[in-house]
């Protein structure tokens, strides 16, 4: 990986460019493409988590993960909405603190929230796998 002196930072939750970061002691480098994260929401996503909750699906595999492998699903849930879907209560407590929360892809797909383009793919392989899978038998 390239490296540069200038890094951009990175919003966690909707992980569009922040601002830029310039390193003033010039040791510590950047990876160029790589955002750093810190967990201060962007002007958007401010303002999203005032009005609502973000849900941001993931791999089911990674869900226990800090920072786990995005399949691009994204929405905006009021909390009314989230109190519907969410038990148990401590959980869903914690979210309506934290603003966000990760959705591991089979939770999505059971919800019904829109999905990415990434996780229509990845819902028909798994229907493919399926159907090999009974054809096997
Ligand atoms: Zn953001």
């Amino acid at each position: 990986m390239e490296k540069s002196y200038v890094g951009m930072t990175q919003c966690f939750f909707c992980q569009k460019a922040k601002d830029i970061i310039i390193d003033t002691h010039l040791r510590k480098r950047f990876d160029r493409y790589v955002g750093v994260m810190n967990m201060e929401p962007c002007s958007d996503c401010k303002k999203f988590m005032e009005q609502g909750i973000i849900l941001i699906s993931a791999r089911d595999d990674d869900i226990e993960s800090k920072n786990p492998f995005r399949t691009g699903g994204w929405v905006v849930v009021t909390e009314e909405v989230l109190t519907r879907l969410v038990t148990p209560p401590e959980l869903l407590e914690k979210i309506l603190k934290t603003r966000f929360c990760f959705v591991p892809d089979t939770v999505w797909k059971r919800l019904k929230l829109p999905r990415s383009d990434y996780q229509k793919e990845l819902f028909r392989q798994q229907r493919q796998e399926k159907r090999n899978a009974r054809k096997n038998d």
